[in-house]
């Protein structure tokens, strides 16, 4: 991403927020369209990158700026690749982006990916995050994210008193120093806060099954859902339902089942952005242990399925046999690189 002072006419490749000279706000700018000038490809293996032969092309931008990236596919130098290009259908698609040395510019790339949305002032948006260390999850969602999440939902359109932040707390939890510990609570002092756990719940049916849905949630328009990438070794996952099942009170076991019933149609649930942010992400190598791991990722979708199926396939681990017939629409990062990477971890 570059950095441009609209006033002075520079632009600068690191990221900054004003400009060094009159302090006006820099535009950011992502470039668009790469041209293939070098392929250099690879057939020894090594540490970081195991499976062989790969291709690493060199790409120069529309602002003549030169990067890296890998791929497994065949192209040729002088080709051109528009990327990121085209849209991601809300149901099925999952975008993925490696985190570079910028990583708000590594999410607004993945955010380009899907189509634009607004917010009208009417609408009442919620943040869901993970503010609480398991004996599985040590991860907390990271605060950097939940802020550059606000700022996208301002951006869109959304004001400071349309956003609350919620996370399932026990009852009687210290809020303030749960919220001080995980680094949350200057955006606690800034937007309204909800331990969904204190709120009114709602019973209501769908599918034969009853869906005990907090008010706040049954109210609100729109949800970011920021979860922690979480990815068992020992049984079929479907780590993003799961994290989203924490919404409901009750046992997660049952909870996930529901989940993975849950049809968008029945709108009990609001319209839902999962992000999920695998600069750091856990692999469970039994259910009573893990260990975390740097895949260095970010992954985004509008549905919880779909985003499941892709992980679960990114891992080369069984899913959910309730994903079996999920499709999924990737966009990003070549599912064979990540998929090279991964082996890493597990
Ligand atoms: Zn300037």
């Amino acid at each position: 991403m570059y950095y441009r002072c609209p006033t002075c006419n520079l632009v600068w490749y690191y990221p900054l927020h004003e400009c060094v000279y009159c302090h006006h706000n820099v535009e950011h700018i992502l470039p668009q369209h790469f041209k293939i000038v070098g392929i250099t490809n690879v057939n020894i293996a090594s540490v970081q990158n195991p499976k062989v032969p790969y291709a690493v092309l060199l790409l120069e931008d529309e602002h003549g700026q030169t990067h890296t990236r890998k791929t497994f596919k065949t192209y040729e130098i002088g080709q051109t690749l528009d990327w990121p290009s085209g849209k991601l259908d809300l149901k099925t698609g999952v975008a993925l982006q490696k985190i570079g040395y910028d990583f708000e510019a590594t999410l607004q790339t993945l955010l380009t990916l899907f189509p634009t949305r607004t917010f009208d002032p009417a609408q009442k948006i919620l943040l869901k995050v993970t503010l609480t260390p398991t004996e599985s999850c040590p991860l907390l969602t990271s605060p950097e994210l939940a802020r550059l999440m606000i700022a996208w939902l301002h951006t869109n359109g959304a004001g400071q008193d349309q956003i609350t932040l919620v996370d399932r707390l026990p009852r009687d939890a210290d809020v303030d120093s749960i919220l001080t510990t995980s680094g949350f609570a200057e955006l606690a002092q800034t937007y309204a806060w909800i331990n969904l756990t204190t709120e009114a719940h709602e019973s209501i049916p769908d599918q034969n099954v009853l869906f005990d849905i907090p008010q706040t949630v049954l109210h609100a328009n729109f949800m970011v859902h920021l979860p922690i990438l979480k990815i068992p070794t020992h049984k079929a996952m479907a780590p993003i339902t799961e994290s989203l099942a924490t919404l409901l009170p009750g046992q997660l076991g049952h909870n996930l089942e529901k989940m993975l019933n849950y049809r968008t149609s029945s709108n009990l649930l609001p319209d839902i952005l999962h992000v999920v942010d695998a600069a750091q992400a856990v692999v469970n190598p039994s259910s009573d242990s893990f260990k975390t791991v740097s895949p260095k990722l970010l992954l985004a979708s509008y549905s919880n399925k779909p985003l499941d199926r892709a992980i679960a396939d990114m891992a080369r681990k069984p899913y959910h046999d309730r994903l079996t017939n999920t499709d999924t629409n990737l966009l990003g990062e070549e599912l064979a690189v990540l998929q090279s990477e991964w082996s890493l971890f597990t």
